[in-house]
């Protein structure tokens, strides 16, 4: 298949481009365009075969369900059962944004989208590239990460090529995105709202609006018997190619101890990388060193993590050591990352971390 890359003004994006992306969608095609967290690959969300068609290119197991997108409000009540009150405060305060929540799907909704379950999950996003390819695509886009399954999600048109280019319709480039880790989901199919992963927008954020949120179990507890609530969280993902190992402890001795690791390796014969910070990448002396920017930006840190995943599969290293990013206010969305991209092997040198 011959994929169309067509570059858009991020604030303005060419109306011309726009509907003929929207008419790929509309006659049940692949389209994958910028959203404000990570590129997302979409298709007509209440049509079963663009659904199956979304898993075929992202090699995606056909049990993680997908996340419909939609442009306004009166979108949501035709998709889903009812929405609770605390669900229309959570729209009202952060849509459009990175919020996806989940509801009890209506008939209109089909099961190939839902991963067959009876609920389905509905965000609004901000980016106005998004925003205009709904109203031009009927509405409703359903759209995952634009990424091989398992691979970092694509926070550039770039990392879309290198995983779909050939294999959809379209790709709208629309530059680097601004957050860089998937949308927040809270469920409300539950008497309480959960938080099934976290994102941008924190526990902190939504207790503010609605009161007690409880995390899902699955996120907080690494054992393998506990299940979490979003199918897609029990997959291994985001995982580069070399083993990664996080490590976590005062900077002093994360540099000490992953600099010992990495001569280990070097007397081996292997190649070592490191994701390090601003303020450290001068203390290693591994082969490869890359900083995903200061401890003093996190937001900088989330908007790194995924390319910088993606750029150490260009190096060949054979492992990975990388810091400690438990930040104050988005660290449990980083973190719930960088724990599946390193299959959850971390190394606790001491539980504090310098901030
Ligand atoms: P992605 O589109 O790549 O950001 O992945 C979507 C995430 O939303 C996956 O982790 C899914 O398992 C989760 N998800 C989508 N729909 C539902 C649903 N109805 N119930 C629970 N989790 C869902
Ligand atoms: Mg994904």
């Amino acid at each position: 298949m011959n994929t169309t890359v067509v570059t858009v003004d991020k604030e303005h994006p060419d109306k011309k481009a726009m509907e003929e992306a929207g008419r790929i969608l509309r006659s049940g095609g692949l389209v994958a365009f910028p959203t404000e967290t990570v590129y997302g690959l979409g298709g007509d969300g209440l049509n079963p075969s663009s659904s199956q068609k979304i898993y075929q290119a992202k090699g995606r197991p056909s049990d993680n369900p997908l996340i419909i997108h939609i442009a306004d409000l009166e979108s949501l009540e035709k998709i889903v059962k009812r929405i609770p009150e605390k669900a229309r405060k959570m729209a009202e305060a952060f849509w459009p944004g990175p919020l996806t929540m989940i509801f009890e799907k209506s008939s209109a909704v089909p099961y190939e989208t839902t991963g067959g379950l009876e609920s389905v999950a509905v965000r609004m996003p901000s980016h106005p590239v998004a925003m205009a390819l709904i109203k031009e695509g009927g509405g409703y886009v359903a759209a995952p990460s634009a990424n091989t399954s398992g691979r970092p999600s694509p926070t550039q048109a770039s990392h879309v090529r290198e995983d779909l280019e050939g294999k959809i319709d379209m790709i709208i480039d629309g530059g680097s995105v601004g957050i860089g880790l998937e949308s927040t989901i809270v469920d409300f199919t539950e008497a309480e709202p959960v938080i099934l992963r976290p994102g941008y927008i924190n526990q902190e954020m939504i207790e503010k609006v609605i009161g007690k949120v409880k995390m899902d179990k699955g996120l907080l507890i690494t054992d393998e018997k506990v299940r979490p609530k979003a199918p897609g969280m029990k997959y291994r993902h985001y995982a580069p190619k070399a083993p990664l190992t996080i490590v976590q402890g005062k900077e002093e001795e994360t540099v000490a101890y992953i600099n010992g690791q990495c001569r280990e390796m070097r007397k081996n014969g292997k190649k070592a990388g490191v994701i390090a910070t601003d303020e450290t990448r001068e203390k290693y002396q591994a082969a490869v060193v890359k900083s995903i920017g200061t401890r003093e930006d996190e937001e900088g840190i989330a908007q790194h993590l995924f390319g910088i995943l993606r750029d150490f599969d260009a190096e060949d290293v054979d492992g990975i050591y990388s810091e400690s990013f438990d930040t104050p206010r988005m660290g449990q969305a980083i973190m719930n990352r960088l724990l599946k991209a390193a299959g959850h092997h971390i190394i606790y040198l001491s539980e504090e971390e310098d901030f």
